[in-house]
């Protein structure tokens, strides 16, 4: 029997929340950002899920070749654009859109060898200082792109810093709207944060790029939660109990003694630990589900296995149900975002990092 563990991807969830990111944006595209192997729920397995959506943005070229073996024949998005000239090769072969971020891709582009002119998203530095040109060669960078014969329609694209949070998106968009006003082109400017939080930006996009949302956590959590938003989970991870021990006033749990019962106690060992993708850094108090009913962790999580609390949960026991996030068999649902936030993380953090590992499982 294979070790207890497994995740599950849950189509239907992404797909719902595919469609609310469309309530959200009724005028505008959507991209489903897929970067980082769907946020680690996998390319092939989020695809079933998020075929609603209009494109398909990522980064890394490998991906995009994945979805093109998909039979995607719809738009795909290279986030960060070419890393070097032959890329662009790719990207005729496979109608590859792709940012222009740096001077260095326009110079790649205008010695590309193709009869067939490129679609580009030129991309602005508007504050979040990561990439992209600078408001005031902006417009000298769009100019010089639009002479190049390799070069057919160009779209213009920002980033938010602080879409979740109390800074807000305003200073930015400002910036952008100033410097691309009276230039042709479609607009790019929202990710999950911008497009359920900035009505506004939402309004400015011809296409929105939701990713985190589209995966079921809240991007502005804890200030929201995912059910407020009614987004549904698309990652359950769960385990089984695998030993259960009890233990006495004094008794401890686990590397470094770090929990100490205080009275007579029942704990589970679950078959999931920090291989699994689980985060070792979670305190005792992590909640889980058992058997669809909460409970927490206790003491430290190790390479294979953490242990729980079963003591307020008689019926609990060797071979019950551990959902560390997701949802359980019953429907309760453990948010990700609750565990990341135990871990200091988030949850984007926590799917990208489900190991290798762990067996995963699509729910239709
Ligand atoms: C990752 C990414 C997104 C999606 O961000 P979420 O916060 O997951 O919605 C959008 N745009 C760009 C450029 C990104 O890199």
């Amino acid at each position: 029997m294979p070790r207890p563990i497994q995740a599950t991807i849950h189509t239907q969830a992404l797909a719902h929340n595919l469609n609310l990111a469309r309530r959200h944006a009724p005028d505008a595209r959507i991209w489903a950002v897929v970067k980082a192997n769907a946020y680690g729920h996998g390319i092939e397995r989020a695809f079933a899920g998020l075929r609603g959506a209009d494109g398909f943005a990522l980064l890394d070229l490998s991906e995009a070749q994945r979805v093109r073996s998909l039979g995607w024949r719809g738009p795909v998005l290279l986030l960060e654009g070419v890393f070097e000239q032959r890329d662009l090769e790719l990207c005729s072969r496979l109608d590859l859109w792709h940012t222009v971020h740096c001077e260095q891709q326009i110079d790649m582009l205008a010695t590309h060898k193709t009869n067939v002119p490129q679609r580009v998203f030129l991309k602005m530095n508007s504050g979040m200082n990561r990439l992209g040109f600078a408001p005031a060669q902006y417009r000298s960078a769009w100019t010089r792109l639009n002479a190049l014969p390799q070069v057919d329609e160009i779209s213009h694209m920002t980033h938010f810093s602080d879409a979740d949070g109390a800074k807000g998106v305003a200073h930015q968009m400002e910036v952008f709207e100033a410097t691309t006003r009276d230039l042709p082109g479609e607009r790019t400017l929202c990710n999950s944060a911008a497009l359920l939080r900035h009505m506004d930006a939402t309004a400015a996009s011809d296409w929105v790029r939701p990713g985190i949302a589209v995966y079921g956590s809240a991007p502005d959590y804890p200030l929201s939660h995912a059910a407020q938003w009614g987004l549904q989970p698309t990652m359950t991870l769960a385990a089984k109990i695998i030993a259960v021990q009890n233990l006495q006033a004094g008794d401890t749990v686990g590397y470094g003694s770090n929990f100490c019962a205080d009275g007579p106690m029942r704990i589970g060992v679950v078959a999931c630990g920090y291989a699994d993708g689980y985060p070792r850094i979670c305190p005792t108090g992590t909640p889980v589900l058992i058997d669809g009913l909460p409970s927490r962790t206790l003491g430290r999580v190790s390479m294979d296995m953490l242990s729980v609390d079963l003591t307020q949960l008689p019926h609990a026991g060797q071979g019950s149900l551990v959902t560390l996030w997701g949802r359980a068999h019953n429907g309760a649902v453990l948010p990700i975002d609750a565990v990341a936030a135990q871990a200091g993380t988030l949850a984007y953090e926590l799917m990208c990092a489900l190991a290798a590992r762990v067996p995963v499982v699509l729910e239709e």
